[in-house]
Parts: structure tokens; C-alpha cells; sequence
């Protein structure tokens, strides 16, 4: 039995325009064939025992010729493997997708075709560019500018004009000054407006504005580069108007985040709505410490204790893996009172059922300390080395405590030259740290001989603060402990 190909549009970049069908479809692939086009926060949504094969052209530098693509494809299906074709926008808009299907064709393999958003439409709606607009004009062309070497361009360009219609160019960036020739010597007038969008709907997007008579010298100026759609058309003059996706205020913003894997994405995705270029080095892990005797000895006495205070959510999910390994649900943990450290911990208890009954004002372990109403004995549940303000201030207030580690945070990042070149050559990167470990990590990561000046180090708060302080980066901490707060120095900051 042959498998299946399934013929994926990724949509232009930005991964939310991936669409539910394509995402699924994504999901349960064997094998992935993708390329040049396909952003990597798409890629990161295949399974990762699928096999990826990269036929783009950045990779080796020589593209893989379309009848060899064409073939990787049967062969997958013919081995019974269910395999997506991913491609850049639309697979059927000057995206070869109707050649790759011509072979499958032939041999009787089934497949499907799930399109995508293209970037024809959707690199200039992002540069705040309606391709069509009331009065402006009753038609939209999308045109391949590409020429190939020592040719004339195909395009007849009097019938172009005579439409009145908004024109996209794609893969036109090097044929640029022939297209604009064109337009103008069919007789289209040169202060009709103009527009060009590159790497559309990315962090990374531009656009040029200008008339037909001064894109192209505008185009130059600014060293445009392919992938770039080029928009002719009065609707162009709206972008004005309709700017929303460059004027986010992070927009252009590189921004790090160092939170370890299982909980970055909160914090990124905010951050890329704000239009953020978020790059995500998680610099910790936490590993749950098995076994743990001294773990099992105060869950045998958790009725001796008043107070089960817990320091972060991965303590939370330690505890919730000591239940579940020991065949316990939350009954186990009786009567005694639950104390979190800030609402992200309170949070991550809501997700088992529970609710903390005492949560500081101020999200530090001093203030935990401080602040937990006393009588009776506290268990502690928390990482090895946590933070000896909240055990000082229990003990300047005479409460008895245990304070027991039931996980190891250790460092961690794969990638660290390319982090520390971030670092080091980056202007104006900003480095979002969630608690002093984390600022430990990355500094182990990058290199602490490493010129942290260039950055700033965006604290949740003043542990962390101080932590980055030792390191030479500039530093601002936030008004308080909690994501929001986060966001916000980092939307203030800028
Ligand atoms: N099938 C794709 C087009 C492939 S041709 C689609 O539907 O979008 C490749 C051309 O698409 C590029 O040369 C460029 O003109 C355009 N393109 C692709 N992604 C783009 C992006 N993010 N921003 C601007 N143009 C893009």
C-alpha cells in the first residue's frame, strides 16, 4: 500500500497563518519534505520523530533539481509513509505544486492538496495594504517577475496598464528596474504609488513606500531583498492609514528568552504579538531529583505540617510526579495549607485542582518569609540552592521548617556560540530573565568572559536583578513578579 502525500501551503512566515487543515496534516507526517520558504517556528510544529529533508537552496547551496524532489516524494509514499510537502504560501501560487503532483499522478498515489495563505496578499496586508479597496480599483494581478538569465521579461505590460487593477510582482526584487521600465514605457503614470514588502508578515518585515517613478532608486536605497513582494497601485497610498503590523511597539526588537523549555512558549508568544523577534534559548532545565528519600520521608508526615509552601511552578509539578508515581492523587496532601510564591505557581496548582491559600504581595522569597501567617510547621518543596531569604526570615520569625529539595535546576543550551555572537553583536538585544537561574544559565551558556554591555537584562525581579548586575549588563527589573509586569518593563523600555 502506498502512503500519502499531502501537499501543505505554509503560509507566507508569520506561523499563525499556518492553517488548521495544513497543521494537522503537519502533525501527523512520517516524513516532511520542505524548503527555502518554510520559517523555522513552522518547522518546529512537525513531530520530531519525523524525517525532515530539507530540498531548499540555502542548505547545500544548490538546489535539488524539481524532477529529484518529485521523486524523494514517491519514493516516501511508495514505502508507505505519510508525507507533507511543505511550501511557502500557496503550493499552487508559482509554487510548483501542481509539477510535484504530476508523478504521483502516475503511479496511482493518493494525495491532497491543503492551501495556504499566500504572500501575495498577505506580505502587502501586513505592510498595511488592502490589494483591493472600494473605488481604488476592480481587479488584482499576481505576477511572476522572474527572468531568467540574458531573457526578456514575459509580462505584456500594456495589458497590464489597461486593467487599472493593483499588480503584485513576485520573485521581482532583481528584475526590479525592468519591471518599472515596463510600467512606465506602457504608459502607467509614474506617480502612481508603489510599494515594496519584504520578508512580509515576519518580525523581520519591511516596507518601502514610494511612487512607480522612485521605487526603484527607494528599493536600492534601502538594499531590498528577496523574498519581497513589489505592490503597484493606488492602494498602496492606504498604508498609511492601515500601518497596524510595523507599528506594534516591539516591532524591529530582538528580544531572548531564556525560560526553560517547558515553559517559554507563554512568554514568547506574547512577545511575538507585540511583533517581538523572539529568539528562544532556553539556559535551564529542571530535573526532578530521583529518588528522593528526603521527599518520601515528608510526604509520610505531611500531617505534622501546617504549610506546604511551594517556590515555582516546577516544584508544583515535582510534587504532582511524586503523587502520581506513588499512586496518590491530591487527597494525599490532606488537610495542610498550600503557600505559592507568586501567582505563576498559583497558576500552575489551578492546573491539578488546587488553590494556593496564601500568596505574598510582593513575589520574592523574603516576602514568602516574611509574610506566611504563622503556626505550625512548614514543609518546604523547592529547587536545591533556593534562594536562603525565605529559610532566614522563617527563622528570625521562630517558625520551624523543613526545607527539602525535590529538584536540580542545571544549564543548558546547545547553541551558545550563536547566542553569544547574538550577544555580542546584537544592538539594542534585550534578555528577558525569569529568575536569578536563569541569568546563571545564560551566562554559562554565552561565556562569562563575554561583553554583556551591548544588551540590557530584563529582570522579573530584584534576585534576578542582582544576579545580572554581577555581569556588566544593564539591567531593569520589573514592578513586580509576574509575566505581565515583565511584558510590560520590556514594551517601556523601548
Ligand atoms: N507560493 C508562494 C510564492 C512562491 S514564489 C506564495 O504563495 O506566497 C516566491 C516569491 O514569493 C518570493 O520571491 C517573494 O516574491 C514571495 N514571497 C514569499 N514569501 C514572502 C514574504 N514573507 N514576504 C514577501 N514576499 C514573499
Amino acid at each position: 500500500m502506498p502512503g500519502k502525500v499531502t501537499l501543505v501551503g505554509a503560509g507566507p512566515g508569520d506561523p499563525g497563518l499556518l492553517t488548521r487543515k495544513g497543521l494537522e496534516a503537519l502533525q501527523n507526517a512520517e516524513v516532511v519534505v520542505y524548503d527555502r520558504l518554510v520559517g523555522p517556528a513552522i518547522l518546529a510544529l512537525m513531530p520530531e520523530q519525523a524525517e525532515q529533508i530539507n530540498v531548499g537552496k540555502q542548505a547545500s547551496h544548490h538546489p535539488i533539481p524539481q524532477d529529484q524532489i518529485n521523486r524523494i516524494l514517491l519514493d516516501k509514499a511508495l514505502e508507505g509513509k505519510n508525507v507533507v510537502r511543505l511550501k511557502g504560501g500557496d503550493p499552487f501560487l508559482f509554487g510548483r505544486g501542481g509539477e510535484e503532483l504530476e508523478l504521483l499522478v502516475q503511479h496511482g498515489v493518493p494525495f491532497e492538496e491543503v492551501p495556504g495563505i499566500t504572500s501575495a496578499i498577505a506580505a502587502p496586508a501586513y505592510g498595511g495594504i488592502p490589494v483591493t479597496h472600494r473605488d481604488c480599483c476592480s481587479s488584482l494581478h499576481i505576477i511572476t517577475g522572474h527572468q531568467r538569465a540574458g531573457k526578456e521579461l514575459d509580462i505584456d505590460f500594456e495589458a497590464l496598464v489597461r486593467t487599472r487593477g493593483t499588480l503584485v510582482f513576485l520573485m521581482g526584487v532583481t528584475a526590479l528596474p525592468n519591471i518599472r521600465a515596463g510600467l512606465l514605457a506602457a504608459g502607467m503614470d509614474p506617480a502612481t504609488p508603489a510599494a515594496v514588502v519584504e520578508r512580509g508578515t515576519t518580525p523581520a518585515q519591511r516596507r518601502i513606500s514610494a511612487t512607480l517613478e522612485t521605487l526603484g532608486q527607494a528599493a536600492e536605497q534601502a538594499r531590498v531583498e528577496s523574498p519581497a513582494v513589489i505592490v503597484v497601485g493606488s492602494v498602496c497610498a492606504l498604508a498609511e492609514q492601515f500601518d497596524w503590523f510595523d507599528s506594534l511597539p516591539l516591532k524591529g526588537k530582538n528580544v531572548v528568552v531564556t525560560r526553560p523549555k517547558e515553559r517559554i512558549g507563554t512568554l514568547s508568544a506574547r512577545l511575538r504579538s507585540l511583533g517581538a523577534q523572539v529568539w528562544e534559548y532556553p539556559c535551564i532545565a529542571t530535573v526532578p531529583l530521583d529518588p528522593c528519600p528526603a521527599l518520601d520521608g515528608a510526604m509520610e508526615r505531611l500531617s505534622q505540617y501546617e504549610w506546604l509552601v511551594l517556590t515555582s511552578p516546577a516544584g508544583v509539578d515535582t510534587l504532582w510526579r511524586w503523587l502520581k508515581d506513588h499512586g496518590k492523587d491530591a487527597r494525599a496532601l490532606g488537610s495542610v495549607r498550600l503557600a505559592a510564591i507568586g501567582p505563576g505557581t498559583d497558576r500552575e496548582l489551578g492546573k491539578y485542582g488546587l488553590r494556593a491559600d496564601y500568596v505574598p504581595e510582593v513575589y520574592d522569597a523574603a516576602h514568602l518569609g516574611a509574610g506566611l501567617p504563622a503556626g505550625g510547621n512548614v514543609l518546604i518543596l523547592r529547587a536545591e540552592e533556593g534562594s536562603p531569604a525565605l529559610t532566614e526570615e522563617l527563622a528570625r520569625r521562630n517558625i520551624a521548617y523543613d526545607d527539602v529539595a525535590t529538584y536540580r535546576t542545571v544549564y543548558e543550551n546547545p547553541r551558545s556560540q550563536e547566542l553569544r555572537e547574538a550577544v555580542e553583536g546584537t544592538d539594542g538585544l534585550l534578555v528577558t530573565f525569569t529568575s536569578a537561574s536563569t541569568v546563571k544559565g545564560f551566562v554559562s551558556s554565552v561565556g562569562a568572559d563575554a561583553d554583556f554591555s551591548r544588551m540590557a537584562g530584563m529582570c522579573i525581579g530584584a534576585q534576578t536583578a542582582a544576579e545580572a548586575q554581577k555581569h556588566g549588563m544593564t539591567v531593569k527589573t520589573a514592578k513586580a513578579a509576574t509575566m505581565d509586569a515583565l511584558v510590560e518593563l520590556i514594551v517601556e523600555g523601548v
